[in-house]
């Protein structure tokens, strides 16, 4: 049976957005000594957008714009959707992509006229075969926190874009708070270390995980709980849910996917990260009452 102090609590958080799917959760959230954030979609915004794109000498740009944009138009992803719109008005009904292939948490593969295309991070182009050019320019742009997403024809690196997207307004104020409430924070990103270093820089988080492939994160969560007892994790996409199960308590952002939302143990109803300290000091106060 649930105590009347657990229940006032889980109505009173209802009322301010955060939703407990059972009273067991809001005795433990204030036990929790670390939390691990996703990047894209609960940090940030999640809807990155292109500040930059290169090509290597010799390379026409409107001929990557119309392919890149083409086979990215297939893919789902954040990234896929702000390369395609970069694209702007020209017409993919001419380009024949065929055999598309999502490698989920690298990036994507196609083929066009019998050659073989892949967008995506640095290991999935093959770092070593990438050119020098390129490199020189990934590497400042990374440094700005931007997301770097290289362009493959064949054997032969020909572009890259960055993409960057905005912190959430209330992210910053929302780590802030859990710090000072002793509370050791993580983002977990498939983005390269540079990258993740500068966002993490810009975010105030204690500390990241780069490269962290999706099917990684609950392997990241596990190491986690060992060393902090208590982890919960907050995220808001598909390949989340696995983490969420993971952790001790799983956070999911209201307007995360049905994955997210489904197995989280806690909602934040409006993506509303301050909310969780909120809910934290509401615990920490229901735990006094019920003991
Ligand atoms: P995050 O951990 O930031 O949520 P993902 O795990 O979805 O990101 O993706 C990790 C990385 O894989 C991206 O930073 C990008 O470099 C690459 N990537 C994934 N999907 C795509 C795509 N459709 N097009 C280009 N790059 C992609
Ligand atoms: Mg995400």
């Amino acid at each position: 049976s649930i105590m009347p102090a657990t229940l006032s609590a889980i109505s009173n958080s209802a009322r301010r957005g955060v939703l407990f799917k059972g009273g067991v959760h809001a005795e433990n959230l204030s036990h929790m000594q670390a939390i691990a954030f996703d990047k894209t979609g609960t940090l940030t915004n999640g809807t990155p957008e292109v500040t930059d794109l290169y090509v290597s000498p010799g390379i026409d740009k409107e001929d990557v714009l119309l392919h890149a944009g083409a086979i990215e138009k297939e893919s789902t992803h954040p990234l896929a959707e702000a390369i395609t719109s970069r694209s702007g008005d020209l017409d993919f009904s001419m380009v024949d992509v065929q055999n598309v292939k999502t490698l989920s948490g690298n990036g994507i593969a196609a083929v066009i006229n019998d050659e073989t295309w892949k967008i995506g991070k640095a290991a999935l182009v093959g770092e070593t075969e990438a050119n020098g050019f390129l490199n020189g320019i990934a590497e400042k742009l990374a440094a700005e926190g931007k997301t770097i997403v290289f362009v493959k024809r064949s054997k032969e690196i020909i572009a890259l874009y960055a993409l960057k997207d905005t912190i959430r307004k209330d992210a910053k104020i929302a780590i802030k708070t859990l710090r000072k409430h002793g509370i050791h924070t993580i983002m977990l990103t498939g983005d390269n270390e540079t990258t993740a270093k500068a966002i993490a820089a810009e975010a105030g988080i204690d500390d990241y995980i780069a490269k962290c492939l999706p099917e990684e994160k609950v392997d990241h969560i596990k190491a986690l709980r060992s060393k902090f007892n208590h982890v919960a994790m907050v995220g808001d996409g598909i390949n989340d849910a696995p983490a969420l199960a993971t952790a001790n308590i799983g956070i999911a952002m209201g307007k995360g996917t049905d994955a997210a939302l489904e197995t989280a143990d806690v909602v934040l109803m409006k993506n509303d990260l301050p909310k969780i300290t909120n809910a934290i000091q509401l615990s920490e106060r229901m735990n006094r009452i019920v003991k």
